[in-house]
């Protein structure tokens, strides 16, 4: 089901002029990875390798990931990888406004399509959707509760290659992933079980706590 989704979304993405980017598009790139993946990762922008193949994360920074998805005995294809805007920004420019806003309901159908458990900002577009305001030098490799998902705010990889002084800390945040989804596994897994049994109880059943106060009445 949700892999059907997925698919309706790519096939919408492949034919939308809903912004500027369309015109320029040599392929829009929708996002790859299992429809029921635990963790999205979400970076900015399609890059040229990325235009002409119509995948995420295909450059040299989609290199680097993959060898810091590595750090955090993470296999690239285990993971789901897309961007905020799925058409290319010509000469790779920052997204304008309008473009992260026609793009932004692709990608809350695809969140909600994975419902994944951990959302990973690559660089401070894909931030700000989740953490308005947010600084990344500030708030990087920190996991905060959005939701009823976790979202952990990094380090673009192709800024960290552009300024090297990024690279040590880019690292010691994907090396301590694994520490921070035990954590979030373990804090969705206490919530889950009072939901599914709240939404179970029949509607006729009283609350316990109500039938002391009834049987005052006898
Ligand atoms: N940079 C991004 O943000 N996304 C890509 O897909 C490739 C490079």
């Amino acid at each position: 089901m949700s892999a059907e989704i997925l698919a309706q979304i790519a096939s919408e993405v492949s034919v939308c002029t809903n912004c500027a980017l369309s015109k320029t598009r040599k392929k829009s790139v929708p996002g790859v990875g299992p429809a029921d993946s635990e963790i999205m990762l979400i970076g900015e922008g399609p890059g040229f390798n990325e235009n002409e193949q119509g995948l995420p994360f295909v450059g040299q920074a989609g290199q680097f990931l993959t060898e810091l998805l590595g750090l955090a005995n993470l296999k690239r294809e285990a993971v789901w990888i897309g961007n905020v805007v799925k058409c290319r920004p010509p000469g790779n420019r920052d997204p304008m406004p309008e473009e992260l806003a026609a793009c932004d309901k692709f990608l809350e159908r695809q969140i909600a399509a994975i419902n994944p458990k951990i959302i990973i900002t690559l660089g401070r577009f894909s931030m700000g959707k989740f953490m308005p305001g947010a600084k990344i030098s500030v708030v990087h490799g920190q996991m905060r509760k959005v939701g009823n998902r976790f979202v952990i705010a990094m380090f673009h990889p192709a800024a960290a290659l552009h300024n090297p002084t990024y690279l040590p800390q880019i690292k010691a945040d994907f090396a301590k992933l694994p520490q921070l989804l035990d954590v979030a596994r373990q804090e969705l897994a206490k919530s889950a079980p009072a939901t599914q049994v709240a939404e179970s109880k029949p509607d006729y059943e009283a609350p316990q706590s109500e039938e002391p106060k009834q049987m005052k009445l006898f």
